[in-house]
């Protein structure tokens, strides 16, 4: 049932904050109440907008006291529904959180608050010549509070590693409003068990992440982008095989199907990269390679036929056309159909055998259906997107989809992967949790939850059901 704010809980609201503090009108519950999924009907009761980690701990303390279920609210580009608040839920958004101190370029670190927008801390950073390498499309709206609480993966995973990697020192306000400062700005810690872990990745249901210490490191001196075609998903692992085994750094290895190219196209008013069309592409970046070795080992591609076509960037302008083609993906799918999503990771050592067997499970669950698969194989993560046929009824879509989900976790378990990569659970993947999870997994999940959150008010009904 849906909750509602009591009166007694509103006048304790007033009297402790500010006017400017709560929204209740309708455009805002809407807006705030979702994320970038659009599977759920945003209802939350109010959006809370607090400016200060004292004010997120006393309203936390007002709602455990009152019981009052609370959905942290970042930039809200989450494809997990993580962030949707669809039962009455108060909204705490971090937006007005924004600080931004000064960078320690000796230490390489630097303190912002949860509500800075990722790409902001890129452009702080970027005088220093230094960066945090966290790295996607939505990096202009998505804030750092959002990807901590994600542990936010990119499109640079492969040479810097996961969200977790890059934070020090983390703040976090527990369900009783309780300020924890967890690990300051240490490189090193070792005194037991590392709680800021715990809250990295864990979708704002053990605590609201206030501020964190980034750690950050150096923007590379010169990057090379190419663009290949290939034939089929065989050649998009061979060509991986082959730049792994060769001396350069590799910054990116991303890869997109045809139909996902047609679509940024028909949406981003793009130019074809190629004068053919390709079944597929793979988009690779290199750090710091001398020009001729990598002019002799693109000569030994083509000789040897791993690629049908490729290109490589002269400039800037157009390195960044050609990562526009991968990165305009989710937007494009999403403003010129109705994809349904799945975000699925294997070992590397298994990607070949679990492409082969997803072929036929695709082919027989959505016969002649448009699939636009994209992502960042070079971490072992697909992106397998069905689009919805447009003669189709929406239930029916989703009912169809909700089967094959089945199938395809199912060949996930068998090779070992999981359900999601990196965009979390929410509410979207909360089904389909025990694919990749024990029973003995989730039940110490849930005593962590019940230790940290007696009273379920922090994002409850996300990741799983107590
Ligand atoms: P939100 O969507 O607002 O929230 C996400 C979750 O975190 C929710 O459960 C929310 O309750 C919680 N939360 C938010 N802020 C806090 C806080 N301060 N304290 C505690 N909990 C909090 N993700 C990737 O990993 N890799 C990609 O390559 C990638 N590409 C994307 C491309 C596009 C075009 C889009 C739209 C999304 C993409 N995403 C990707 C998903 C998304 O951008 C990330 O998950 C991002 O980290 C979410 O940040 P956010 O601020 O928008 O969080």
């Amino acid at each position: 049932m849906a909750y509602s704010l009591t009166k007694k809980f509103l006048t304790a609201l007033s009297s402790n904050f500010p006017a400017d503090f709560i929204s209740t009108d309708a455009a805002d519950l809407i807006e705030y109440g979702r994320d970038w999924t659009r599977v759920f009907n945003p209802a939350p009761s109010a959006i809370a907008l607090p400016r200060t980690t004292a004010e997120v701990s006393k309203l936390l303390g007002l709602c455990n006291t009152h019981k009052v279920p609370v959905v942290p609210s970042g930039g809200r580009t989450g494809l997990a529904a993580g962030a949707v608040a669809k039962d009455g839920e108060l909204v705490i958004s971090l937006e007005r959180m924004r600080r931004l101190d000064a960078v320690d370029s000796v230490a390489q670190s630097l303190r912002v608050q949860a509500g800075v927008v990722t790409e902001l801390v890129h452009q702080h950073c970027a005088d220093h010549k230094l960066t945090w390498p966290i790295d996607f499309a939505a990096k202009g709206q998505c804030q750092i509070g959002g990807n901590i609480a994600t542990n936010a993966g990119g499109v640079k995973v492969i040479r810097y590693g996961l969200t977790r990697q890059w934070v020090l020192g983390l703040q976090v306000v527990l369900a009783d409003g309780t300020i924890l400062e967890l690990n300051g700005a240490l490189e090193k810690n070792n005194t037991g068990f590392d709680l800021r872990q715990l809250f990295i990745g864990t979708e704002g249901t053990l605590g609201i992440i206030t501020e964190a210490t980034l750690k950050l490191t150096r923007l590379p001196n010169q990057l090379n982008v190419a663009l290949f075609a290939l034939p089929d998903l065989a050649a998009v692992l061979l060509l991986f095989h082959h730049i792994r085994q060769s001396p350069f750094t590799i910054a990116a290895f991303e890869f997109f199907n045809s139909p996902c190219l047609d679509r940024v196209q028909r949406h981003r008013h793009l130019a074809a990269p190629f004068s053919e069309p390709a079944p597929y592409y793979v988009l690779l970046e290199l750090e710091n390679v001398a020009s001729e070795s990598l002019e002799n080992w693109l000569m030994q591609l083509f000789e040897n036929e791993l690629v049908q076509d490729g290109t490589l960037a002269q400039s800037e302008t157009q390195a960044r056309n050609l990562w526009a083609l991968r990165e305009g993906i989710s937007d494009s799918l999403t403003a010129t159909g109705l994809p349904h999503k799945n975000d699925v990771a294997l070992p590397i050592a298994n990607l070949e055998g679990f492409c082969d067997e997803l072929a036929a499970v695709l082919g027989r669950e959505y016969p002649g259906w448009e699939i636009t698969i994209f992502g960042h194989i070079g971490d072992g993560n697909l992106h397998i997107n069905v689009m919805k046929p447009d003669e189709l009824a929406i239930e029916e879509f989703q009912v169809n989809t909700a089967k094959a989900d089945h199938h395809i976790f199912t060949l996930v378990q068998k090779h070992n992967g999981s359900i999601s990569a990196e965009h979390g659970i929410g509410l979207l993947k909360k089904p389909y949790l025990t694919y990749t999870r024990t029973d003995t997994e989730l039940s110490l999940l849930r005593s962590i939850k019940r230790t940290l959150d007696p009273l379920n008010i922090l994002n409850p009904g996300k990741i799983f059901d107590i």
